[in-house]
């Protein structure tokens, strides 16, 4: 049995002063026992989320992390090492954002990939294709691709430690969601992709959903056999909003 996750993507979101009200208003929450929740706050706001949130079953991760792990000379960046430091225990790479506007190769995000886990985190590997990738029908072969990329690098075995979230491009922020059918079906892909690789992986494996998900269209994509969850942007930024996503899950 698989334990449902809904993880909020704050982005590039917030003032000290609104991430403390975002805090308050999510400690007010009730969240089902049975759904894990994790935000993922901008690095400036980690330690502040991570504090305001304390003894609240919500844990806290990072949006990104450098490729390289330690401690060094590399101006800009922190490094899985340093996040987990700070209280992160999650954290997501591969996001299409940071692929497609800031060239993230497959190769680095395995590498951050491999980082993450390194420090003891749990990566959220984000795949998905552009709109035109999939009018032209290329949607498996894309997500297959960029998946396959980590499983030959990191191994089968680094996915009993992370998590999968596919993300449409086209569905990022646009107010389009994909039908819990065409969710549905790449995340069966995704599955047996694993699954060729090691079944009891892909049995385990948390597979989450992300691309305009709110409070009204949650619980059918969730009610889909392989969808265990959300990554949710623009609604996790109101608590009201991300909360009933989260009692979604729980349904
Ligand atoms: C995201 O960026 O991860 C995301 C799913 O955004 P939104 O929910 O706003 O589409």
């Amino acid at each position: 049995m698989r334990r449902p996750l809904v993880a909020g993507n704050w982005k590039m979101n917030g003032t000290r002063a609104s991430v403390a009200e975002l805090i308050e208003a999510l400690r007010q929450q009730e969240l089902p026992a049975a759904v894990e929740v994790a935000v993922f706050p901008s690095c400036l706001h980690l330690m502040q989320v991570v504090s305001g949130l304390e003894g609240k079953a919500i844990a806290v991760g990072a949006q990104d992390c450098a490729a390289e792990n330690g401690f060094g000379a590399l101006t800009g960046e922190e490094s899985a090492a340093q996040l987990a430091d700070a209280g992160c225990g999650w954290v997501l790479v591969g996001h299409s954002e940071r692929r497609l506007l800031l060239g993230e190769s497959d190769e680095t995000v395995s590498r951050k990939f491999k980082a993450a886990l390194e420090s003891g985190m749990t990566p959220v590997l984000c795949l998905g294709e552009t709109l035109e990738q999939r009018q032209s029908g290329q949607t498996l072969e894309v997500v297959g691709r960029q998946l396959a990329y980590v499983v030959a690098d990191a191994g089968i075995a680094a996915f009993e430690k992370a998590v999968v979230a596919y993300e449409p491009v086209w569905a990022i922020g646009s107010g389009l969601t994909a039908t819990p059918e065409q969710a549905q079906e790449v995340h069966a892909a995704i599955r047996a992709q694993l699954a060729r690789e090691s079944q009891s992986v892909a049995a385990q494996v948390r597979l989450l959903y992300g691309g305009s998900v709110k409070a009204d269209n949650a619980a059918e994509l969730f009610g889909m056999a392989d969808i265990d969850g959300g990554l949710i942007g623009g609604a996790s930024l109101k608590a009201n909003d991300f909360g009933a996503i989260c009692r979604a899950a729980g349904n």
